[in-house]
């Protein structure tokens, strides 16, 4: 940390980037050769990924060094320092070891899987469930296993990853609408021809602006056209509806929606993932979904932690209300400062600069400071709109955030 970013980051272009999957190279790895924006950004001291954490505390972290106020993690009710969730941790491994070693179809599942997947469809008030090993693969099952040749996908334009991934996967026709503008929405799916099967699947909470899908509207319209409709709880769980039960449960239409992904890799502490919905459903998911067919189960310890965070969250409903009182908090503070925080309405903050490399030395500089955050770059926003992604916890002090909000008034007179 010994350059100054602001007089190397001048040197910084990253115009070039996009191209380098475009150009047409004999030896496939002609490519790598050609990537130097890496290097750019590490000579700059401006390359903001992969960087270790030595430890995380929950609302703070040690990073380069130094203790950092965490506002980059999704650990919106901070239980993975939790006693009670390590101890589940360390209690299943020592009982049931480290790896089932196999996929849940063959040898891969444990009688912890089943009391977790009966565990998160009785508190998400669907008849059955499925664990998966991650979020992401619970996307990839989902669609695969439902979604035909003669049926179509229809996609929010935010949708995480995962979603897009998955619709690639499965043979469906896909198409999106523009972000949470049901107008568009009604005209997309109104062009589908009416003979085919049509699912809607929408973000709860989108991960990068932190907004809420209008989803009273999106049922309606998938009432009208017979669409099923699926909703990614990922960023929901823990912070929106009864107790953190996802936004289904925000709108009062649990019993609307025909399935709830979700993700233990953010509230819930741990990593893997669900489906829920009707049994028979999730009986389907089960036997044709490919990403829990070909690769191997949770292991028991990542089990254990998410059915203790479960439990902890059931029994804390304080902590739901917590995380969104920080968030408001902070959101407020920043908007005081003349920051503009877009359409976000939860823990996911979102703080727009607008030019990457102004976004890059403001990171390095909360990094510097002690607030650790997120920078959001191309492709995963347009070039010119780039961002930093704060989020909040509900162990977050008025202290933590106060402290965090003083470094960002710097910010502003310093770099904008
Ligand atoms: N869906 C959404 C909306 C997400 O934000 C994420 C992770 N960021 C996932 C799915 C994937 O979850 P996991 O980390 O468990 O793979």
């Amino acid at each position: 940390m010994t350059q100054d970013p602001a007089k190397k980051s001048g040197d910084v272009d990253l115009s070039n980037r996009g191209m380098l999957f475009k150009r047409g190279e004999k030896d496939v790895f002609a490519k790598v050769h050609k990537f130097v924006e890496i290097d750019m950004l590490k000579q700059a001291n401006i390359y903001p990924y992969y960087l270790t954490i030595d430890r995380n505390e929950g609302p703070v972290a040690f990073a380069e060094g130094k203790e950092m106020i965490m506002l980059g993690s999704n650990n919106y009710l901070g239980l993975t320092i939790h006693p009670e969730v390590r101890q589940a941790a360390i209690d299943a491994t020592r009982e049931y070891g480290t790896s089932l070693t196999g996929s849940r179809l063959l040898n891969g599942t444990h009688k912890i899987h089943v009391e977790l997947e009966e565990k998160l469809a009785q508190f998400l008030n669907k008849e059955a469930c499925a664990v998966f090993s991650t979020g992401y693969q619970a996307n990839l099952g989902v669609l695969t296993a439902l979604m035909t040749k003669s049926s179509t996908l229809i996609m929010d334009e935010d949708d995480h990853a995962s979603i897009y991934d998955g619709s690639k996967m499965c043979k469906a026709d896909v198409v999106t609408f523009k972000h949470n503008d049901i107008d568009d929405l009604k005209k997309v799916v109104s062009s589908i021809d009416a003979g085919r099967g049509k699912m809607i699947i929408v973000d709860g909470v989108f991960s990068m602006e932190g907004d809420v899908a209008k989803l009273p509207e999106i049922n309606a319209v998938a009432k009208e056209h017979g669409c099923r409709l699926i909703v990614d709880c990922a960023h929901a769980v823990g912070v929106l509806g009864k107790g953190g039960r996802g936004t289904a449960s925000h709108f009062d239409l649990e019993d609307q929606v025909d399935g709830i992904v979700g993700t233990f890799s953010k509230t819930l502490a741990s990593v893997g993932g669900f489906f829920a919905g009707d049994a028979k459903v999730v009986q389907f998911v089960k036997h044709f979904g490919r990403s829990i067919l070909f690769s191997a189960s949770l292991p028991p310890a990542s089990a254990a932690a998410a059915m203790k965070a479960l439990e902890i969250m059931q029994r804390e409903p304080e902590r739901v209300d917590r995380v969104n009182e920080n968030a408001e908090y902070l959101r407020k503070g920043l908007n005081d400062l003349g920051y503009d925080t877009g359409i976000s309405t939860t823990p996911i903050i979102p703080i727009m600069i607008g030019d990457e490399v102004t976004a890059l030395t403001i990171w390095r500089h909360l990094m510097d400071t002690g607030v650790y955050c997120n920078v959001v770059l191309f492709p995963a926003v347009p070039k010119e709109k780039a961002l930093l992604r704060a989020s909040v916890t509900s162990e977050h002090t008025r202290e933590h955030l106060d402290k965090a909000l003083e470094i960002f008034k710097t910010v502003k007179t310093q770099f904008l």
